[in-house]
C-alpha cells in the first residue's frame, strides 16, 4: 500500500505514508493501521479487501453474539455499593452452556428480587455446580482502598480480579464470552485498570441489567450476595445490633448508636458515605 500511495506531503509523527486522491485521504501508520477519510473512503478502502473493524469490546454500543443466553459465559456482578454497612462483594461465575437451563429452572435471577433464604439455597447450588471466585472487601479494607481509588475504580479492579481468577481456574477451557454487569462505560472501565498487571479484555462485553442477557450474571449476583449476607451477619454479631442494609435514616440511627457505644464505625461501614456525618450529628445531639 505504501508503494501504491505516493506520499504527497510532510508526514506526521507515527505515519508511514499519506496520500490524497480525489475525495479520499489515505494515511498509513507505523502500527500497520491504514485510515481512509473523505467522500469516497469506502470505495477506495474496498480495493484492498474487507476492512478490519474495531473489536466489539471497545465500543459502547455492543451487539452480543447470536444465541448469547445459551453460550458458556463467565459473568460478574457486585453487591454492597449502595449499602453503608457491610462489604463490597464482587463475584464471577462461569456457567457452562449445559447448566444454563438448570440454573434458570432452579430460579436463578437478579439477586435483588430474591429473599435471603432463597439466596442461601441458590448460592450454595451455584457454588457447587459452577467455577466461581469472590472478592469480599470488608469495611476496614474498603475504607483504606477507597482513599486510593474511587469507588467505581475499586469495583473495576474487583471485577477484573475475580474474572481473572475464574479464567485461571477453568483453564484450558475458555468461556465463549465474558459479561460484566455494566456500571461505567467500557472505556472508563479499562482506564481504571491501567495499572493492573493482568487485564481481562478478550471477549468482554458490558451490559446494564446484565442478568437479563445471561444467567451467569444473575448467578454472580447471587453468589456475591450469599457471601455479603454472611459478612453482614458476622458484623452484626460483633456490633451487638442488626446492621441494616442500604443508606436510609435507619442506617444513620444504628451508626449513631455505635458511635455512642464508642465502637469503631470504620470496622462496620463505608465511611465516605454521607451517613457518617449524619450519624455523628445524631450522636452529638443526643449527648447534649
Ligand atoms: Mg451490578
Amino acid at each position: 500500500m505504501q508503494k501504491h500511495y505516493l506520499t504527497v506531503e510532510k508526514l506526521p509523527k507515527g505515519t508511514l505514508f499519506r496520500s490524497k486522491t480525489p475525495g479520499v485521504t489515505i494515511t498509513g501508520y507505523n502500527s500497520g493501521k491504514v485510515l481512509f477519510q473523505g467522500k469516497y473512503a469506502q470505495q477506495e478502502a474496498s480495493r484492498w479487501g474487507t476492512p478490519h473493524t474495531t473489536p466489539a469490546n471497545f465500543q459502547d454500543d455492543q451487539g452480543l453474539p447470536n444465541n448469547f443466553a445459551e453460550l458458556s459465559v463467565l459473568g460478574s456482578d457486585e453487591v454492597g455499593t449502595g449499602s453503608y454497612f457491610g462489604p463490597l462483594t464482587t463475584a464471577a461465575v462461569f456457567v457452562k452452556h449445559e447448566y444454563v437451563d438448570t440454573l434458570i429452572k432452579a430460579g436463578v435471577k437478579d439477586s435483588k428480587k430474591l429473599s435471603d433464604p432463597v439466596i442461601n439455597r441458590l448460592g450454595a447450588k451455584i457454588m457447587q455446580l459452577c467455577p466461581y471466585h469472590v472478592v469480599n472487601v470488608v469495611p476496614d479494607n474498603y475504607n483504606r482502598l477507597v482513599k486510593k481509588y474511587n469507588q467505581a475504580q475499586l469495583k473495576a479492579i474487583c471485577h477484573n480480579f475475580v474474572l481473572n481468577k475464574v479464567l485461571q481456574k477453568i483453564k484450558p477451557t475458555q468461556p465463549d464470552a465474558i459479561l460484566i454487569d455494566q456500571f461505567v462505560r467500557p472505556q472508563t472501565y479499562f482506564n481504571y485498570l491501567k495499572e493492573q498487571t493482568v487485564i481481562v479484555k478478550k471477549g468482554v462485553y458490558f451490559k446494564e441489567k446484565g442478568e437479563s442477557y445471561h444467567v451467569a450474571v444473575a448467578a454472580a449476583s447471587i453468589v456475591a450476595r450469599y457471601v455479603s449476607l454472611r459478612t453482614m451477619d458476622q458484623l452484626s454479631q460483633e456490633a451487638g445490633i442488626t446492621l441494616p442494609i442500604g443508606s436510609g435514616n435507619n442506617v444513620d440511627q444504628v451508626a449513631a448508636e455505635l458511635l455512642r457505644e464508642q465502637q469503631s464505625l470504620a470496622h462496620f461501614a463505608k465511611l465516605h458515605f454521607k451517613n457518617t456525618r449524619k450519624a455523628h450529628h445524631i450522636a452529638q445531639n443526643k449527648l447534649e
